[in-house]
């Protein structure tokens, strides 16, 4: 995909700076963030920490850097630098602050803290799995499913995740659509009154600064066809304090807007966290959650319930558990795709349906989602289904009667519509 871009220093408007000056700063919610917070930041004003271009200015972006919070031995540091001239790499002092830095196996430091098999294993999987670039139909913008679209605007992310799908757009430096780029986007929506959703994402578009994404946004709702716009954006678990009254405020203004967020791990939920939901809920723009199964940092069925729960109780609600795609520098954090199905046995019905995202594997070469779930349906036929529940207990189901068939299956039950022997009560209602 060849694109018109420009390189830029973003957040826009910001200059650079690394300070760090007295202050008091609030308790932490974590063990974790006690440790780094206290210890590295605890002289950053609360006004600063508070200040999302102020984490983005410090985001740490080199071996170095990371070697003064995180112990690193010099094989590691020599490693890394290795690594990270094909992968870079990115952290906000906010995301930094939540790893413990004594455990070389936290959740959190997996997600953010390169890994040399990112180049050992950099010959298994594709730069593009989901064949991107072939759907793009203007630079940019992707048509793949028939009644939506997705908008690529930046390859800016203020923490580079070490499983992003997008890997491939690290290597080109920082850049953002040009204005005629996003004016041949919209005008290709325009034209295509079969799209009614239009997806936002990047890199991660709350990047931009919340004048040019307003920009994009009143004009997509000048389009009458388009019905809702969807933001992906990691913002409010990897750097909360970009949820700001400005940006919920002009949010609220173009409606209705959903966002899909992407927590990995309860460790994200923090007090800071849970706010940045909570003032975009209160902006009118419901939060969904996309998690990546990853390998030792969500693997198992306790960390994922404790992780959909705690989302419950921020109301966000978890949508989708993804399987990891299968993209280059990525290979260590897969799990094979039964972990993903265990998973899924081992908590539904053991909590609410609510707490339960649908696990599904993006398709590579484009093919779509596909959801995957335990074999829940032994066999069926016109007259029944013969199901397992989430117990492992076996029930017959009756089918309903088709018409033209009644007299048939009435005989059959005897003229009164009784159930098979040992099928169980049904509710009318079913919460
Ligand atoms: S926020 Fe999303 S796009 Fe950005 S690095 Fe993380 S996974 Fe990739």
């Amino acid at each position: 995909m060849k694109t018109e871009t420009t390189v830029t220093k973003a957040p826009e408007e910001e200059p650079p700076g690394k300070s760090l000056v007295d202050s008091e700063v609030e308790e932490p919610p974590s063990k974790t963030a006690l440790t780094i917070k206290h210890i590295f930041f605890s002289q950053v004003p609360q006004e600063l920490w508070n200040d999302w271009k102020w984490h983005f200015r410090n985001r740490v972006t080199t071996v170095d850097e990371l070697a003064k919070f995180i112990p690193l031995s010099a094989k590691e540091q020599t490693r890394l630098k290795l690594v990270i001239q094909k992968y870079p790499l990115s952290i906000t002092p906010y995301y930094l602050s939540l790893i413990d830095p004594d455990d070389p196996d936290d959740p959190i430091r997996k997600q953010a803290v390169p890994s040399f098999q990112e180049v050992a294993l950099a010959g298994m999987g594709f730069e593009d799995p989901l064949e991107e670039r072939r759907d793009s139909v203007v630079p940019g913008l992707v048509h793949r499913y028939p009644d939506r679209v997705l908008m690529v605007l930046t390859n800016l992310c203020p923490m580079l995740c070490r499983h992003c799908t997008r890997k491939r757009e690290w290597h080109h430096g920082a850049w953002v659509r040009t204005p005629t780029e996003i004016e041949a986007m919209l005008d290709y929506i325009r034209q295509n009154k079969r799209v009614r959703d239009v997806i936002i994402s990047g890199g991660d578009p709350l990047a931009l600064s919340t004048q040019r994404l307003e920009e994009v946004i009143s004009r997509l709702r000048q389009i009458e066809h388009v019905e809702i716009i969807r933001i992906g954006s990691r913002f409010p678990v990897v750097l909360p304090q970009r949820i700001d009254d400005e940006l919920c405020a002009m949010l609220s203004r173009y409606g209705p807007i959903w966002l899909n967020t992407h927590f990995n791990h309860y460790q994200e939920i923090t007090a800071e966290s849970a706010a940045a939901c909570d003032r975009l809920l209160r902006a009118g723009v419901p939060v969904n959650n996309q998690t990546v199964l990853l390998r030792g940092v969500n693997d198992s069925v306790a960390t994922q319930l404790k992780l959909c729960q705690g989302l419950l109780k921020i109301k966000v609600r978890p949508y989708y558990l993804f399987q990891c795609d299968e993209v280059q520098g990525t290979e260590h954090l897969r799990t094979p795709v039964k972990v993903g199905i265990e998973i899924i046995g081992g908590m539904r019905g053991y909590t609410s349906g609510l707490a339960v995202p649908a696990y599904v594997i993006d398709l590579p070469g484009g093919g779509g989602k596909v959801p995957l779930q335990p074999n829940y349906v032994l066999s069926q036929t016109e007259e029944e289904v013969i199901l397992r529940n989430y117990e492992g207990r076996l029930f017959s189901y009756r089918n309903p009667v088709l018409f033209g068939q009644t007299a048939k299956t009435n005989r059959r039950n005897g003229g009164n519509g009784s159930r098979h022997q040992g099928s169980t009560q049904l509710a009318f209602c079913h919460f």
